[in-house]
């Protein structure tokens, strides 16, 4: 992936793709001091691209590091990119971190913060899954306590026990690991919120101690828009016997059915379909 034609955007220029390295002893590399953005351009436009670039700042602030541009510097920097590479149609992937320099310790005020943005192509993240419903594995991880780690930041640290549930999952042909939290709560997916139907209402687990995507609040307002309840509460384990529906959101993910969680079945039914069909027309529009 790094031997290809394009341009990334870093630190302020756009550098040939196979050139966008950086030193071994970067702080972030060692210590996880890094926070990204995932975003999906659509016939040109990023999804609420501006939402996107705040957010990044945001996490940055909550792992104790300040992205040395504005929200309308980052959004150019992300135009920038999709002109370059002549994309239209992209995931964009922005990232801060803390770089190499003079602190080699966990500490790490003297180095300097970097900021990088790639696009490249990238089609369903669960592939055939949105017609046929995602299987879930259920992980042995579970979400932090929010006073154990910054669970509102989109952090890079917060996601060594997402590739490792989901290389499990992977592992026992599911797409993707449903997490519970550190009390035992419904949580999400290693890169998706979740819902879940009962009797024509949704339910979602409020997030408290894992990421309130963008594109979660953008679905909870589409139902809403349907006059269809939404009740964001903490959803025990055995409550998954009783749903009929469920799917993930995320930038990536955009709305997937599940058609499995662990041994538990739902079917792919009309709100589902519906929410993904309204996404994608919304993204568009
Ligand atoms: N949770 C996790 C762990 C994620 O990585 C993502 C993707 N950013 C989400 C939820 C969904 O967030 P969004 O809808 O903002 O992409």
């Amino acid at each position: 992936y790094d031997d290809r034609d394009g341009f990334i955007w870093m630190d302020g220029k756009l550098v040939p793709w196979r050139e966008a390295n950086v030193h071994l002893l970067t702080h972030a590399l060692h210590y996880a001091s890094s926070v990204f953005e995932g975003e999906r351009a659509y016939g040109g436009r990023i999804f609420k691209s501006r939402e996107h670039s705040e957010r990044l700042k945001t996490s940055a602030n909550l792992i104790d590091f300040e992205i040395p541009y504005s929200v309308d510097e980052i959004e150019a920097a992300k135009a920038q990119v999709m002109q370059a590479n002549g994309m239209t149609d992209a995931y964009v992937r922005a990232l801060a971190w803390r770089g190499a320099g003079e602190d080699m310790g966990v500490a790490s005020r003297r180095n300097p913060v970097r900021v990088a943005v790639a696009a490249w192509e990238w089609g369903a993240y669960y592939g055939d899954a949105k017609l046929k419903g995602a299987k879930l594995d259920i992980s042995k991880w579970r979400r932090p306590d929010p006073a154990t780690a910054p669970s509102q930041a989109k952090a890079a640290g917060l996601y060594m026990i997402c590739t490792m549930s989901k290389h499990a999952a992977e592992a026992k042909g599911c797409s993707d690991a449903m997490m519970f939290d550190y009390r035992g709560y419904v949580a999400e997916a290693t890169g998706a919120n979740i819902f879940f139907v009962k009797d024509g209402q949704v339910h979602t687990p409020k997030p408290d101690c894992f990421l309130n995507g963008i594109t979660r609040q953008t679905v909870i307002g589409m139902l809403k828009d349907r006059q269809i309840k939404v009740h964001e509460r903490h959803i025990m384990p055995d409550e998954l016997e009783g749903f009929q529906q469920c799917w993930l959101t995320g930038t990536a993910a955009e709305v997937t059915p599940v058609g499995q969680i662990g041994d538990y079945n739902f079917e792919v039914g009309t709100m589902a379909r519906e929410m993904v069909d309204a996404y994608e027309k919304l993204v568009r529009a």
